[in-house]
């Protein structure tokens, strides 16, 4: 493995192969607490801050304007509207998806953010912005702690 900085974007290239991976990757303290709760309880969480009236979803540990700490979780909807989204039609390998696949943002109700995920249940041409949509939770005996313990979201 090469540790040499490219500085000439020409010369980028891409490598087919496994990539070492010394570094275990952490959600952070708030990070983790959202995915035991989705986990362990199938809820969602936020996080707020009063003082700028704002509810973080995914929660924060640390207000992004007043950079005050966040201990204040609550639970929040797992339902929400489509903010934006794409349609795909190829794998990540190029290769042509049996069905099309949505991907979109919903923003969370009750909260100023929002979370990106598969769409199911409805035909993409059918699609709008502001659609209401409901998470669809993996089999608590399935969930591992990760945003995948939510299957798909699908309309209301
Ligand atoms: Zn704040």
């Amino acid at each position: 493995m090469s540790f040499d900085k490219i500085r000439d974007p020409r010369k980028l290239r891409h490598q087919i192969g496994d990539m070492e991976c010394d570094y275990i990757y952490t959600a952070g303290v708030a990070g983790e607490r959202f995915y035991i709760a989705l986990r362990d309880e199938g809820k969602l969480l936020a996080t707020r801050c009063d003082k700028c009236n704002i509810t973080f979803m995914p929660p924060r540990l640390y207000c992004d304007k007043c950079f005050a700490e966040l201990t204040n979780y609550k639970e929040v909807p797992s339902t929400g509207i489509i903010d934006s989204y794409t349609i795909t039609y190829l794998d990540m390998n190029g290769e042509a998806l049996p069905d099309p696949m949505v991907l979109a943002f919903i923003k969370i109700d009750q909260t100023d953010g929002g979370l990106i995920h598969k769409i199911s249940d409805i035909k993409p041409e059918s699609l709008k912005i502001g659609t209401k949509f409901e998470a669809v939770l993996e089999d608590k005996s399935k969930r591992k702690g990760g945003l995948t313990d939510i299957k798909y979201f699908r309309p209301v």
